[in-house]
């Protein structure tokens, strides 16, 4: 029997768990398939409604058009969304890690074959440009194919015994239920590179999406249906952030929270977490220096400079929030990067050719300009970013802030904008001390053809994660992750599995044919 036919017999034999969609439109966003536009919560295989009648809306940051709405579930539905995951996880654990593959492959197959409808509700919820879309579903769907595979390598080992007659090994088993909190965003690569290595792990998960973009999540929720992961599985809890969050942080029965988020609110739940003493793993914020070196063509270190800022209009962990430049091709690299800069196209993401989409909310345009007037009062050398052409209250123009500095705003925050801010450097000890001043550690990006100067600067800088003269640096291989205050853990590569798996010591004594081995 197929992987695929076990699960969906299992599905059914399960109470409350049947598949029957209760509620799809065909308007607010328009797709192909419009039952991937799902305004419901997705709990054990059901879509369910809010039972106090809260919901929160969603909006088009572009346009300010209400899209759609989701339900809060209450307390009594999350405790019900736990105990189902927490009966599912003891099912799902059983499959074998082919099983659990072969269910994750087909969810992957659905992912890519629906890539523009996922594409679509994500420019649509969270105002990145469709080609960024295609390009997150994408990297989305690679962890799921990357875990589905993953899972088989989840070793134990054997110890050689110092006991008499006795076996000595490990073995590595599902933590158990994994909460899963995520942010705007990347709607759906952020889910997908937590939730596969979960379930590849034989954990069930229960994912929290962002209140801003919850229809990325529960379009995954509908093909992980359509794929046959059984109920109670994955399942989507859209809710009061906060409530959710202390819930599950509280809940002995989820035994492990992996949150993608902002640096405030990663220490508070790590702090939730402590009495239920948790698995925590936590991607938080970044402020990634970009340093360029003396030996670079400066116009081609400005255009990879520009990529590395502007991306999801800098709302990016990994933007290159400081740019550090040696001073003997200081004035070169701006006039490069300002003429470069000048180019992108800032717009509606459902329009073609558009770079650099809306901010997420008003609240994040307000905040981009406290940021530059910060700056600007403190000295820095404000050279392009006029606001008057912004197409749309959401909307903030690229800023290019020369001669910024440590006491200001734009050095020390992540400014989550496209903000670039640049400065220069004369030696190597004084730029990595530069890009080291920094409370988080997530990335840095070096450019520099210097072998030595290479080899120096990636030791010295105190980052999860170093990209020299590149600046694509992650995909599902690797083992993304931050050191300092830019999180817990790694996600992706091999490592990634790790954060769902305990691993079980076992002693067998009384083996007379193992005595020596
Ligand atoms: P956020 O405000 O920390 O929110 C992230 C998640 O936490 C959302 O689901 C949010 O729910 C929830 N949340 C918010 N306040 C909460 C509270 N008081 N208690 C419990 N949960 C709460 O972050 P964001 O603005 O969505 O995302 C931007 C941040 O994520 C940036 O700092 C960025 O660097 C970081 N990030 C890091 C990585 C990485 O891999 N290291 C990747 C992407 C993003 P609601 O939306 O419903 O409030």
């Amino acid at each position: 029997m197929s992987a695929q036919s076990l699960a969906r017999q299992w599905a059914t034999s399960q109470d409350g768990a049947t598949s029957e969609p209760t509620q799809f439109a065909s308007q607010g966003i328009a797709l192909e398939d419009p039952r991937l536009f799902r305004q419901l919560a997705y709990v054990n295989g059901c879509w369910v409604h809010g039972e106090g009648g809260r919901e929160e809306a969603v909006f088009d940051p572009a346009t300010g058009e209400r899209l759609g709405q989701v339900p809060w579930l209450e307390e009594a539905q999350i405790d019900a969304a736990i105990a189902t995951a927490d009966a599912a996880q003891r099912e799902w654990r059983k499959l074998r890690v082919d099983q659990r593959g072969e269910l994750l492959d087909a969810w992957y197959d659905l992912i890519r074959a629906h890539k523009e409808d996922l594409a679509m509700l994500m420019t649509r919820e969270q105002g990145k440009s469709l080609d960024d879309g295609r390009g997150e579903v994408e990297y989305g769907a690679s962890f799921v194919h990357w875990f589905a595979e993953e899972g088989n390598r989840a070793f134990g080992e054997t110890i050689p015994s110092h006991i008499p007659n006795a076996a000595l090994g490990t073995v590595r088993e599902p933590i158990g239920v994994a909460a899963l909190i995520t942010p705007w965003n990347f709607p759906l690569a952020m889910i997908t590179r937590k939730a596969a290595a979960a379930l590849a792990a034989g954990c069930t998960v229960l994912v929290k999406p962002a209140g801003e973009t919850p229809f990325s999540a529960l379009a995954l929720a509908e093909l992980a249906e359509r794929a046959g992961i059984p109920a109670g599985v994955f399942s989507v809890i859209t809710g009061e952030a906060s409530e959710v969050s202390r819930q599950l942080c509280d809940d002995p029965r989820v035994a492990g929270l992996s949150f993608t988020g902002s640096t405030r609110v990663g220490r508070l739940l790590l702090k939730q977490c402590a009495d239920s003493v948790k698995r925590v793993s936590l991607e938080l914020g970044g402020n990634a220096p970009f340093i360029v070196g003396p030996d670079m063509d400066p116009e081609e270190a400005a255009r990879a400079a520009v990529d590395a800022k502007f991306q999801t209009s800098g709302q990016d962990c990994l933007a290159a929030d400081r740019i550090l430049v040696h001073d003997s091709l200081y004035e070169d690299f701006l006039s490069h990067f300002a003429r470069i800069m000048k180019q992108l196209k800032v717009g509606n993401g459902q329009v073609k050719g558009i770079d650099l989409g809306p901010l997420i909310h008003r609240d994040a345009v307000a905040k981009a300009q406290t940021i530059v007037d910060d700056a600007v009062e403190r000295g820095a050398r404000l050279i392009h970013g006029d606001q008057s052409m912004a197409p749309g209250p959401n909307f903030f123009m690229p800023v290019l802030l020369a001669d910024i500095t440590p006491d200001m705003r734009v050095w020390r925050e992540e400014t989550f904008s496209p903000v670039a801010g640049i400065t220069a450097w004369h030696d190597e000890e004084e730029v990595i001390a530069m890009a080291n001043d920094t409370e988080y550690g997530l990335a840095a990006y070096v450019y520099t053809h210097d072998v030595r100067r290479i080899w120096q600067l990636m030791r010295g800088l105190r980052f999860g994660m170093v990209s020299v003269n590149s600046v694509k640096m992650t995909g599902a291989p690797i083992p993304f992750g931050g050191v300092k205050q830019s999180g817990l853990g790694r996600e992706g590569g091999r490592q990634g599995l790790e954060e769902y798996l305990d691993i079980k010591y076992y002693c067998l004594g009384g083996l007379e044919s193992a005595s020596g081995s």
